[in-house]
C-alpha cells in the first residue's frame, strides 16, 4: 500500500502474512487455494468439524496468510478426507487435497505426530501402515475367508518378496531419508526436554533445600526471641517476688526504728 493511500486508509497492515506456505501449494499444481472466499461453507459441512475443535476454513485460511502455527497444528490430522468439503465448495477447491498438502508439508518440516511415525515403521518393515497379520485381526481374516476370499489380501503380506520394492520406493521418493531426519530432530528434542527438565529438577531441588533452611532458621530466630521475651518476663517475676518479699521486712524494720525512737 502506497503511503498516499496509507494516509486515507487508517488501517493497520498485519505485516506477518506472508506466502511461504501458499507458495508451497501452487508448486504443487493446487494454486486454487488462493480463489478461497473464506465462506465457511467447508468448515460448516465437515463431520469432524462437528466434533472437534478443527475447522476447516481456518486452516485454509491460516496456509494461506503464511501462519506457521498451522502446521504444528494437531487439527489438521482430524480430517477424515471425507471429500464433503470438496463437493461444496463455491468456488471449486478441492479443499481435502489442499489439506492433505498442508499435512505433507507440515511432515516435511518435522511436524508429525508419534503414532504417525510409528505408522511409518510399520510401513516399512511391512509395507503395510496396518498390517493385516496380528492375531487382533483374526476375526476379519475370518471374514475374508467366509466370503470366499483368501486370509490376506494379494498385498506384500501374500507376496513377501514385494517388500524390498515398497523400501525401494520410499528410498526413492526421499520419504525413507525424511523419516530418519525426522526421528533423528525428534530424538535431539526428546533429548533436551530430558536434560532440561533434569535441571530444573535439579533447581527445583536446590530451591527446596533454600526454602527449608530459610524456614529452619526463621524457625530458630522465633524460638530464640520467645525464649529471651520468656527470660526475661521470669526474671522480672523474680524480680517481683523478692521486692515484695523484701518490702514486709523493710516496712516491719521502719517500723520498730520509728517505735524505739518514741519510748526514748
Ligand atoms: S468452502 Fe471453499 S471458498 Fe469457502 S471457505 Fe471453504 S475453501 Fe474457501
Ligand atoms: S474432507 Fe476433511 S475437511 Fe473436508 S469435510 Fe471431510 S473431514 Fe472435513
Amino acid at each position: 500500500m502506497s503511503d498516499n493511500v496509507q494516509k486515507y486508509i487508517r488501517r493497520e497492515q498485519f505485516k506477518d502474512i506472508n506466502s511461504r506456505i501458499a507458495d508451497k501449494f501452487v508448486k504443487a499444481g493446487l494454486e486454487k487455494i488462493r480463489s478461497c472466499i473464506s465462506c465457511g461453507t467447508c468448515s460448516g459441512g465437515c463431520p469432524s468439524g462437528r466434533r472437534t475443535a478443527y475447522r476447516t476454513r481456518s486452516a485454509i485460511r491460516r496456509a494461506l496468510i503464511g501462519d506457521e502455527d498451522v502446521l504444528k497444528d494437531i487439527d489438521i490430522w482430524f480430517c477424515s478426507t471425507c471429500y464433503t468439503c470438496y463437493e461444496r465448495c463455491p468456488r471449486n477447491i478441492p479443499v481435502t487435497d489442499m489439506i492433505i498438502k498442508l499435512r505433507n508439508i507440515a511432515v516435511e518440516e518435522g511436524y508429525i505426530l508419534d503414532p504417525h511415525i510409528v505408522l511409518t515403521d510399520l510401513f516399512w518393515n511391512t509395507g503395510h501402515g496396518v498390517p493385516a497379520t496380528g492375531d487382533s485381526l483374526k476375526q476379519w481374516r475370518d471374514l475374508r475367508e467366509s466370503l470366499g476370499l483368501p486370509a490376506l489380501p494379494p498385498t506384500v503380506h501374500s507376496y513377501p518378496e514385494a517388500l524390498k520394492e515398497c523400501q525401494e520406493l520410499m528410498i526413492a521418493t526421499g520419504f525413507k531419508a525424511m523419516m530418519d531426519r525426522i526421528k533423528e530432530k525428534k530424538a535431539k528434542e526428546k533429548a533436551a526436554a530430558e536434560k532440561a527438565a533434569k535441571e530444573k529438577g535439579g533447581t527445583a531441588e536446590m530451591d527446596k533445600i533454600k526454602e527449608k533452611i530459610a524456614k529452619e532458621k526463621a524457625e530458630t530466630e522465633k524460638a530464640s526471641k520467645e525464649k529471651a521475651e520468656t527470660d526475661k518476663a521470669a526474671k522480672e517475676k523474680k524480680e517481683a517476688e523478692k521486692a515484695s518479699k523484701e518490702k514486709p521486712v523493710a516496712e516491719k524494720a521502719i517500723k520498730e526504728k520509728v517505735g524505739g525512737k518514741k519510748k526514748k
